[in-house]
């Protein structure tokens, strides 16, 4: 039956998508069983192979220069390959809930690895499950909630393992198959298709592999397929990060100075050179019963040596340490993508040898690129090309032509679309990509109305590998690169700097780009629904920034809060020229200041929803933000306000019987007409309006600091944004008693 809905929604007339969801749930399990079956057995399987950290630099068809890729390249060669495919944020989970959603991060919600995904939302599975496809969803999962929208998963617990893997079953439990990961999810893959071949109705299947992931473990069959020192080195496998944002130099992902002893390098035992190694063990080897040891060591241990002594004679300079990082990082790395290699072989010839192939669609794709050594990095995340692209080959017999080879943009947030689109389904409107489907049958390339630029957004910093917090756009020849944390821009130009090593943006003779940029950047965002000022970020990169945060954790925990002081510099200044006047006032009213300096809404909603708020309730919550969002960014009123609407609503859920006392943020600027002064006015007028008198009240204590002229005088605010101790006192006075009619 719900084959037929499919079939039926293909075959109606064109109308709006809004007016065809209507008219689809209409007609959702009556009318359409009459429809005929062949009609829905037409419509193609969908066999999507995705990988975990495969970059195009090491598959053939994108013209590697360190391995060979004869199955992928297959796909390539009997349909197409796209050459600008990208992610939306260069991290595993996250990406993988854009394809699922076909939305951006901050809609979909998984913003970074440890995230949970929220399976109740729309996805591409659900609907094709809905519209009459068997599916099946294989492997890597890694989105902290059990996969929904699949009659069929057995998935890898987190990142899972290379050897001997666990696999959770649908009814919770594990199961732990001896062999090898990536054999063992080709086996499940090709049992589940054999399973469906004689099924009337379609099937979507999503095989989808642990590798290439660190810690790169390659299966016996491939040691030495690529032998160390026989792989080129990439040209900036010695960058200085020189000419870029100056917080490319605070990575921890190069391999000089950040692979491990044990869990990259392969080496047994204790860390023999601290100053070269980090400490991490392979845990996947202790994972290996006593033949894979003996196979493994076999291997590794007489290169392992030969490593050693070198280090014990002194003989290998600072510079031979990090190329012989590189070529064991290699060898691991490109003998992992090989049995992917073979996975994709297996699958085709599988498709083949059942009559399959023909009314099969076949994608490869991986989660996100990543460095081969170019930057002298391991690992993905920055906005780069290596690890901003994904490898995306598809083959669709008699729809792509074969040997198709596209430069459209296109983005892992029009995969589902596509597959809807290909499925005869209707694409919700909520969904941010794009079918490609017109790309496939206009011989790959673009259309007329194809998009100018992807919108890229890394929010995971703080974590691992100290990446900052960016966000930027590619269009087919440009990158336009931001740094919130210090307010940097890159530019570069693709043609002329293919490897990314000088930014343009103070160049004169690139100013007209930079401006075009820049607006394109604020526009897309604007399409995206992409506000900063409402999308959690954290500041953890910055240690006191994360010391503070965790400080005031505890006391969180500690609990026994009456009075909570939320904001940022201004807020965290009762700390300082404040100091006497809050031991005045508030000293004994159990009170607490989670005032951050430099914070805006964005901050404070990553600290509201991480804090321990679930130990406190608080009787007022003294709120006030936004200075920051005008002073670092301009941005605009209506922004920040919705930054202060979502921090409400967060103190609503996590302390609902907490009255909230909502200040205007305060006049900065001397001059009345300061543009900072006039945007934190514009912030006011919004904000005021969020007061419902009942458990958010608003009160304004601008005109408190002003002089006649409605100057911000230089003996109450020195710089014109903080108050010495004679503005904290006025703070104080004016805002006593709204304290005390709110019970305090
Ligand atoms: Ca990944």
């Amino acid at each position: 039956m719900k084959r037929s809905v499919k079939a039926n929604a293909a075959s109606t007339p064109p109308m709006s998508r809004a007016r065809s969801t209507a008219w689809m749930t209409l007609l959702c399990g009556m009318v359409l069983t009459c429809l005929p079956i062949s009609q829905a057995a037409s419509r193609p399987n969908i066999v999507f192979v995705f990988s975990d950290d495969h970059a195009v630099q090491a598959i053939g068809a994108y013209g590697s220069k360190v391995n060979r890729t004869p199955h992928i390249d297959r796909l390539a060669h009997e349909g197409a390959l796209y050459v600008n495919s990208f992610c939306a944020n260069s991290i595993c989970g996250p990406s993988r809930a854009c394809i699922l959603t076909g939305k951006h991060s901050h809609l979909n919600g998984f913003l970074r690895n440890g995230d949970r995904f929220d399976g109740t939302q729309t996805t591409f599975p659900k609907i094709l499950s809905q519209s009459g496809y068997h599916t099946a969803m294989i492997g890597k999962w890694h989105l902290g909630t059990d996969p929904t929208g699949f009659d069929y998963w057995e998935i890898l617990p987190g990142q899972g393992s290379y050897y001997n893997p666990d696999f959770i079953q649908m009814d919770g439990t594990r199961k732990r198959y001896q062999g090898y990961c990536t054999d063992q999810i080709t086996d499940l893959a090709i049992e589940w298709m054999d399973k469906q071949k004689d099924s009337d109705k379609p099937f979507l299947l999503m095989c989808q592999h642990k590798a290439p992931h660190r810690n790169w473990s390659p299966h016996p069959r491939h040691f030495g397929k690529y032998p160390m020192g026989s792989i080129p080195e990439p040209e900036s496998l010695f960058d200085d990060y020189a000419g870029r944002s100056s917080l490319l130099k605070e990575n921890e992902m190069t391999l000089k100075d950040h692979f491990h002893w044990g869990h990259d390098s392969k080496f047994h035992g204790d860390n023999l050179y601290t100053q070269h190694f980090g400490p991490l063990g392979n845990g996947e080897y202790r994972r290996m019963n006593p033949e894979q040891k003996a196979a493994w060591d076999a291997y590794y241990e007489p290169e392992n040596q030969s490593f050693l002594h070198q280090m014990k004679e002194g003989s290998l300079s600072e510079k031979e340490i990090t190329q012989w990082k590189y070529q064991r990082y290699m060898h691991d790395y490109l003998g992992s993508v090989q049995a992917v290699d073979d996975s994709v072989g297996r699958i085709l010839d599988y498709l083949d040898q059942n009559q399959l192939s023909e009314n099969t669609i076949v994608i490869y794709s991986s989660d996100q690129g990543f460095y081969l050594g170019e930057h002298g990095w391991y690992d993905k995340r920055w906005m780069f090309e290596e690890s901003l692209k994904m490898p995306f080959l598809v083959r669709w017999p008699g729809k792509i032509q074969p040997g198709t080879r596209s430069e459209a943009l296109i983005q892992n947030i029009d995969y589902g679309p596509t597959f809807l689109d290909i499925a005869g389904a209707s694409i919700p409107e909520e969904m941010q990509g794009r079918s490609l489907k017109p790309l496939f049958e206009n011989g790959g390339g673009k259309t007329s109305d194809w998009r100018d630029a992807i919108y890229y957004a890394y929010y995971e910093n703080a974590a691992v590998h100290a990446v900052p917090i960016h966000d930027g756009i590619r269009t087919q020849n440009h990158k336009l690169m931001y740094f919130p944390r210090n307010g940097e821009w890159n530019l570069f130009d693709l043609k002329n700097d293919p490897h990314e090593m000088q930014s343009l943006h103070q160049d004169q003779t690139y100013q007209p780009v930079l401006t075009a940029l820049k607006q394109r950047y604020q526009d897309i965002k604007t399409f995206y629904d992409a506000n900063s000022a409402v999308i959690p970020q954290t500041r953890g990169d910055e240690p006191w920034w994360r010391q503070r945060d965790q400080a005031k954790n505890n006391l969180l925990k500690e609990g026994n809060i009456d009075l909570a002081f939320i904001g940022d510099s201004i807020t965290q200044g009762w700390e300082g020229s404040g100091k006497a006047i809050w031991e005045q006032y508030y000293g004994n009213r159990k009170p607490i200041n989670l005032g951050f300096g430099g914070d805006r809404t964005e901050h404070v909603i990553w600290r509201l929803n991480k804090g321990a708020w679930n130990r406190i309730q608080p009787k007022i919550a003294v709120v006030m933000i936004g200075t920051n969002n005008t002073g670092h960014k301009m941005q605009a009123p209506a922004e920040t306000a919705q930054g202060v609407e979502r921090i409400l609503s967060i103190l609503e859920e996590r302390a609902p019987d907490t009255k909230v006392l909502l200040l205007g943020v305060f006049p900065r600027g001397r001059s009345l007409h300061d543009r900072g002064r006039v945007i934190n006015q514009g912030i006011n007028q919004i904000i005021r309006r969020f007061a419902d008198g009942k458990r958010v009240h608003y009160l304004d204590l601008g005109d408190h600091f002003l002089n006649p002229n409605g100057e911000c005088p230089e003996d109450i605010m020195p710089d014109a944004l903080h108050l010495n101790e004679q503005g904290y006192r006025i703070w104080a006075e004016a805002m006593e008693p709204k304290l005390k009619e709110l019970g305090l």
